[in-house]
């Protein structure tokens, strides 16, 4: 997606080779039209996938999966990164390592909000080393739906997460896809313009 990668090199900051800053109209601030724009490519995307279900992680996940919901008509679940002093039947959980916390958090979903026979397409903004994914995963496949596809705003293919997704066999679609980085450095790969 061409407007993405215009303004990741415009406002985006790679403090190292690991960690890419784009607060300014991603994860902190968001520029809403873009991800309207987002959500309207995630959508023509998986258009052919039988998606029923727009499942995404919170915080940095909403905007663009509310977007992508938006326009496929669909409902989208908010997957919680707390523990449920609830326990129960109705609730699954699992324990998912934190990328940008460097350190494990619990990731929950009720199961009324996740049916057996949905396909779900899960959105999140960046993927790294694949644990918020595979865990989200966890949880959905839990629940008796099958995940229909994977849709990452920014993929960081020098890094696992998308290896592992693709060979685990998940169909995964990023929008932009960075094959390195370093300070004041960021290079995409070619093939991921729509
Ligand atoms: P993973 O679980 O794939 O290792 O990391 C994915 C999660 O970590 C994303 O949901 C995102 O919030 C966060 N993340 C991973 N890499 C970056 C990054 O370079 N910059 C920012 N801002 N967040 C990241």
């Amino acid at each position: 997606m061409e407007e993405l990668r215009r303004r990741i090199l415009q406002d985006g900051r790679a403090i190292n080779e690991q960690v890419l800053l784009v607060d300014s109209f991603l994860n902190h601030q968001v520029d809403v039209k873009l991800m309207q724009e987002i959500g309207a490519c995630f959508a023509a995307r998986f258009a052919d996938a039988g998606v029923t279900r727009v499942v995404t992680v919170e915080s940095s996940g909403i905007a663009p999966a509310a977007m992508t919901a938006l326009d496929m008509g669909l409902p989208m679940v908010i997957l919680k990164k707390s523990a449920s002093m609830i326990l129960s039947d109705d609730t699954v959980q699992t324990e998912v390592f934190s990328f940008t916390k460097n350190a494990p958090y619990q990731l929950t979903l009720k199961r009324r909000f996740v049916h057996p026979g949905d396909r779900v397409l899960l959105i999140d903004d960046f993927l790294a080393n694949g644990a918020a994914a595979f865990g989200a995963i966890r949880l959905i496949e839990r629940c008796g739906a099958e995940v229909a596809g994977i849709g990452t705003v920014i993929c960081k293919a020098f890094q696992p997460g998308l290896a592992r997704l693709r060979e685990a066999g998940y169909r995964v679609e990023p929008l932009a896809e960075i094959t390195r980085m370093d300070e004041g450095v960021i290079e995409f790969a070619d093939d991921n313009g729509v």
